[in-house]
């Protein structure tokens, strides 16, 4: 193989990243409603996430890359999901958003009433995990508009998954938008040294290489119909589809002093979010 190896993610270490908020908060203040909110969801994880078991998949490199040919490679009876955790997350991550007044009265009602229900809740979760596969039903009612909530409950079990799948294998030729692992989409991407583009899940942030101005979403590559565009310290990169009017930001790692962080980096570029929508784009 002469391809160079996608760097693995560096460990998480949750007290960098809050280290990192906190002084984006006082940079710009503007920001830090959502950077609180994002604080206390990172705390929330943090006291879950060092319970969580390994995936029941094979870990080795040769049956990983076995799965690939059939991905998405973790299926939902293979995550190491701890219900009574799960209940913990879903209550905390819809309460903290409520009091950011990033949700509203009745979907934390909803939540609330999910959590209570042991018949309800799997569907919900399956249905939601299950959603993101091509050709899968829509999401259950029950999950649906609570997908923001479900994104942060999960992530201590799906980034522990992802993290032990990708210490295994770099996912190499693996080519398409959407994630290998969790068949989630890209919600962030980083810019590597020698300028290839990392896709960073947004459900279990694991990362795949994808080339470099093809829309992950609809698979333009027509680079008239892309728009590219740097924030004004240069950190950021935005490409927009001009196809499907979508969206993705990444951190320029050539000009940076940290890695990437999908947790701080969501919430430092909320004015590129602002922008890109001010265009149209979604
Ligand atoms: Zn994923
Ligand atoms: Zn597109």
């Amino acid at each position: 193989m002469t391809e160079p190896r996608v760097p693995s993610p560096p460990q998480r270490s949750e007290s960098r990243e809050i280290a990192e908020l906190r002084r984006l908060k006082q940079e710009q203040p503007d920001l830090a409603s959502a950077a609180d909110l994002q604080i206390e969801l990172l705390q929330l994880q943090r006291r879950v996430q060092s319970r969580v078991s390994l995936p029941s998949i094979r870990l080795d490199t040769a049956s990983l890359n076995a799965l690939l040919a059939t991905a998405p490679v973790l299926q939902f009876d293979q995550l190491p999901l701890e219900w009574g955790d799960l209940r913990f997350l879903l209550r905390a991550t819809a309460s903290a958003m409520r009091s950011h007044e990033a949700l509203d009265e009745k979907d934390f009602r909803r939540v609330e009433a999910l959590c209570r229900d042991t018949d309800k809740l799997p569907v919900a979760v399956r249905s939601w995990y299950e959603s993101a596969k091509a050709g899968a039903p829509p999401v259950h009612p029950d999950a649906a508009g609570l997908e923001p909530i479900f994104v942060q409950a999960m992530r201590p079990f799906l980034a522990r998954s992802a993290d032990a799948i990708m210490a295994k294998t770099d996912l190499t030729g693996w080519t398409r938008g959407s994630c290998p692992l969790c068949a989630g989409e890209p919600d962030f991407a980083v810019i590597t040294p020698s300028a290839d583009r990392i896709l960073i899940c947004g459900r279990c942030l694991a990362r795949w290489r994808f080339h470099q101005l093809t829309c992950p979403f609809c698979l333009n590559s027509d680079r008239g119909r892309i728009t590219s565009f740097a924030s004004r310290d240069g950190q950021y990169r935005l490409y927009a589809c001009d196809e499907c009017e979508r969206y993705l930001k990444a951190y320029d790692a050539r000009r940076a002093s940290r890695p990437v962080m999908p947790a701080v980096d969501g919430v430092a570029t909320l004015p590129l979010d602002a922008a890109a929508m001010q265009k149209g784009y979604k």
